[in-house]
């Protein structure tokens, strides 16, 4: 791997400019084409890899959420919603679930497990009430698969990955399990 600057004495060091030409016309040779083509192999089983975990979790979430649609999963450098999740035909037989790789491989397995069950949630929602289709309706269905502990640093970690300042977390959530049972006379007494 030497570059255009490292001169021999036949090569004179005059010539390095010309020497880039040259250079660039060798990277097409059978053995950089062979290296190409592992490269190729090695992305696309860093890629098959998550997805293949990720449509067992999913298959496992479907059964639990008695969602029998079927989801495609694809991993992509780039969505505009980093995970998203839309019909693939007109009777929502089949759903294309698109997840940002940078933002997959930040969670850990209780995370994507709460991330796929929101995207499910979606799933459900579409097959039984188009219209309220919300992210608020989304978690609650997910949150009966998923704990919400997971679904708060899912949250946490969005909104930095995209560099958003977020909304209050029970606005998306609901109020805490525990929370929903305090009398709202209790909370008044114990105020100053
Ligand atoms: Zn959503």
């Amino acid at each position: 791997m030497e570059g255009p600057g490292n001169c021999t004495v036949k090569n004179d060091c005059g010539s390095s400019v010309r020497e880039w030409p040259r250079r660039l016309r060798s990277v097409s040779t059978p053995r950089v084409q062979h290296l190409q083509l592992a490269l190729l192999f090695i992305f696309v089983f860093l890629l098959a890899r998550p997805v293949a975990k990720d449509s067992n979790i999913v298959n496992h979430l479907r059964a639990e959420l008695s969602i029998p649609n079927e989801v495609q999963i694809v991993v992509v450098s780039y969505d505009p919603l980093v995970f998203s999740l839309q019909p693939m035909d007109t009777h929502k037989d089949r759903f294309l679930l698109s997840m940002e790789l940078g933002f997959l491989l930040m969670l850990d397995d209780d995370e994507l497990r709460a991330a796929l069950a929101h995207e499910l949630g979606h799933v459900w929602i579409y097959t039984h009430h188009p219209f309220l289709q919300t992210e608020r309706m989304a978690n609650n269905l997910g949150l009966r698969v998923a704990n919400r502990a997971s679904f708060e640093k899912i949250y946490a970690k969005l909104w930095a990955y995209e560099g958003a300042s977020g909304v209050p977390i029970d606005d998306l959530l609901g109020p805490p399990v525990g929370a929903q049972n305090v009398p709202r006379s209790v909370v008044s007494e114990t105020r100053p």
